[in-house]
């Protein structure tokens, strides 16, 4: 449920498999608007087995650097992801915006006889069916009315205001941040404007910290907007000019083509399973952008879950322990990685506390200089790290042992 870039690849990862799936999706057709635009090695590894990963390769940015800055100082550290090389075919970043990676699928899953495709249905309910033998039913909205569709098993894949997960009457403990997130995009490129930045870079400021970005369509800046600036004022051109004359120090007006403002949270999903009902993806958790790890996260419980429910369809696993090991496992990748580093990075750069700012930069420029701990660093923000610690879709011992491990 749900035909975002999670949703799209568990299908596609179980139609590789050979199993029979239906898409259920609000929409009429896929989203097009902008939103996240980064891929990670660990991530176009998991892509390259249901072989997505060259066409995204074809068509997105290799970005092997990335640079933290202050916004008064300059550079603080920068990072090169070619260190990993000997690790992934990928030590880079992919900038690509996401909804190019759904078109893909799309494009391939249209054709694919195991796979319907039902755009324009509203899931309004999900529940479980019964204990042994039982299976699910899903309560759609069309435009001709309601039906109950009726399925094995479903994944709740519909994003932030998940429907599935509110159904299922599952906790999404967390915080909202205070300020919003503006994101807006420009084809200028900003290296004009401040040589030196990186393709990708985090740009910290006590007043008004940045995240300047380049995908293949444009180059993206991002900024909070403040509880008290109401959506209007903060979207409208003169303060987003105002913004970009700031960032760049001109008094040129830049050509905006995408704007997009909102609310950012940090939450998880109390279980990421209830019975044959499981979450992925935004349904399961919510983070800040800052790191890019969240859609990326999310892919990976796709996975994690398909590889694990293409077992059980086989008849080569139980249910429950193949279940409640991903929910386990990718629970704790969330709170662990995704959260604890997406609030991390996102506190680094809106400190406004001197003496914390000055030793959290110090402490960046030593890991860039270590060459030991730049890569374990790079190995953790890339995902190579989660990805190795604890698999994806192991069996579901392997899966225990490795978060006893952890544990310990
Ligand atoms: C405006 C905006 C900007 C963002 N920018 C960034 C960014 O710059 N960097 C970054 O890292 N992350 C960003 N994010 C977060 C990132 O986009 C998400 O992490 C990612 O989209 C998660 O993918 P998903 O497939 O889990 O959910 P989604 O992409 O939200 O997909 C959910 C799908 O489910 C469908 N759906 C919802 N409810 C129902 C229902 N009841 N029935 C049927 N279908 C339903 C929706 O239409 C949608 O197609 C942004 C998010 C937003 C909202």
């Amino acid at each position: 449920m749900g035909a975002g870039p999670v949703g799209m690849t568990a299908a596609a990862s179980l139609a590789h498999a050979g199993i029979e799936t239906v898409i259920v999706e609000r929409t009429p057709e896929p989203q097009t608007d902008w939103r996240a635009s980064t891929f990670h090695a660990g991530t176009l590894q998991l892509l390259e087995t249901i072989d997505i990963t060259p066409a995204m390769l074809a068509e997105g940015l290799r970005v092997p650097r990335y640079q933290f800055r202050d916004r008064r100082e300059g550079l603080i550290a920068e990072f090169d992801l070619t260190v990993l090389a000997d690790e992934t075919p990928f030590p880079f970043r992919l900038q690509l915006n996401q909804q190019r990676l759904v078109a893909l699928l799309w494009d391939r899953l249209k054709s694919d006889p195991r796979v319907t495709l039902r755009f324009g249905a509203e899931v309004r309910s999900v529940r479980n069916t019964g204990e042994d033998g039982g299976g699910v039913e899903v309560v759609v909205r069309t435009a001709t009315g309601e039906e109950t569709l009726k399925g094995a098993y479903a994944i709740g894949a519909d994003g932030a205001g998940s429907t599935v997960r509110k159904s299922l009457g599952m906790p999404f403990e967390g915080f909202t941040y205070e300020e919003r997130f503006l994101i807006a995009s420009t084809p200028w490129d900003m290296r004009t404007f401040l040589p030196g930045i990186a393709e990708v870079n985090y740009i910290s400021d006590p007043e008004e910290w940045l995240f300047i970005l380049r995908t293949p369509d444009a180059w993206r800046v991002l900024w909070p907007v403040p509880a008290d600036v109401d959506d209007t004022a903060a979207l409208s051109d003169g303060e987003i000019q105002r913004h970009f004359r700031g960032v760049a120090q001109t008094a040129d007006e830049f050509p905006i083509i995408d704007t997009q403002l909102y609310r950012v949270h940090q939450r998880v999903a109390e279980s990421f399973r209830a019975g044959r009902v499981m979450l992925i993806g935004d349904a399961a958790h919510l983070n800040s952008p800052v790191g890019g790890v969240g859609l990326n996260s999310g892919i990976h419980d796709a996975f994690d879950l398909t590889r694990r429910l293409e077992r059980i369809l086989l008849g080569a696993a139980d249910e429950d322990p193949e279940l409640d090991a991903f929910a386990e496992v990718r629970r704790q990748v969330a709170v662990q990685y995704v959260q604890a580093d997406t609030q991390r990075n996102t506190d680094r750069l809106r400190e406004k506390d001197p003496e914390l700012r000055r030793r959290s930069e110090r402490e960046l420029k030593e890991i860039a200089a270590t060459p030991a701990r730049a890569r374990q660093w790079l190995r953790r923000v890339s995902l190579l790290e989660s990805v190795q610690k604890y698999g994806i879709g192991l069996p579901p011992d392997e899966t225990l042992r490795r978060l006893a491990a952890a544990a310990t």
